[in-house]
């Protein structure tokens, strides 16, 4: 069966609904039309230039990213800019572009639920944007870390006591670390989020808390992978004759 933009948008809906997003963000079909016939999909975090030369390449005609172009709406299009640059060149390729970002944040298909699948965080509740579960066994914040490192992360930090002891951690992907406080009035020991800013760092280590800071890419990079998988399940089931590609480009060109 042949898939459209708007089936789509339609599961995104389903999965996390847009009108859960924030008031400033800006999600849902940006760029395209919803009765373009749909073949192959892209999944990236963020749409640079190198993720629409993904799809270019791939063929794809319907970009998934998390994070929104538009952001802080434009008045024109012209390709001195970056951004425009790579607005015009999905649009030259007849390229959609769907974005769910917070709406994203606040679902099950959040990168902070990546994040705590991957460390196998039990009993995971969500608790606004923080998602708060026991680790497999209790550990010093060095150990989780190094495990931290291993699957999310290599370049994460530590803020704080590295010889804590830690079995509940609440997690935030993305940038976030004022829910520290919030994320210790939930009985966590610790808080993995990204972008850990110096003036929360100190105020969390002040009051004996622990900060891992993996990153923001690190932390919802995790995402992608898993909403691929459920994505293409679902093309499947429903018969949609439809490849899903998660993108590999690095938007820091780390891999490059
Ligand atoms: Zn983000």
């Amino acid at each position: 069966m042949q898939a459209h933009v708007n089936d789509f948008i339609n599961k995104l809906q389903e999965m996390a609904p847009f009108e859960n997003a924030e008031a400033y963000d800006n999600v849902g079909l940006l760029i395209g039309h919803k009765g373009r016939t749909v073949t192959r999909v892209l999944l990236a975090l963020d749409a640079t230039e190198e993720v629409v030369d993904e799809a270019v390449k791939l063929q794809a005609e319907l970009i998934i990213t998390h994070h929104p172009l538009f952001f802080r709406g434009r008045k024109n299009l012209v390709e001195d800019d970056p951004e425009a640059r790579v607005i015009c060149k999905m649009i030259r390729n007849n390229i959609s572009l769907i974005s769910a970002h917070t709406n994203l944040d606040k679902s099950a298909y959040s990168g902070s639920m990546a994040c705590a699948e991957l460390l196998g965080l039990e009993n995971i509740r969500q608790e606004g944007l923080l998602f708060v579960g026991e680790l497999p066994k209790s550990m010093k914040t060095k150990e989780l870390l190094t495990v931290i490192k291993n699957k999310i992360e290599p370049d994460s930090r530590l803020y704080g006591d590295a010889d804590k002891n830690v079995s509940t951690l609440a997690v935030c992907g993305g940038a976030y670390d004022e829910g520290w406080a919030e994320a210790k009035a939930l009985g966590a020991q610790a808080y993995l989020t990204g972008e850990v800013r110096h003036h929360n760092a100190i105020a969390a280590v002040m009051d004996d808390f622990v900060l891992i800071d993996a990153g923001h890419f690190g932390t919802e990079a995790t995402l992608i992978s898993p909403l691929a998988t459920y994505l293409q399940k679902w093309l499947n089931d429903v018969q949609y004759d439809v490849t899903v590609y998660a993108s590999v480009s690095d938007p820091y060109g780390r891999l490059g």
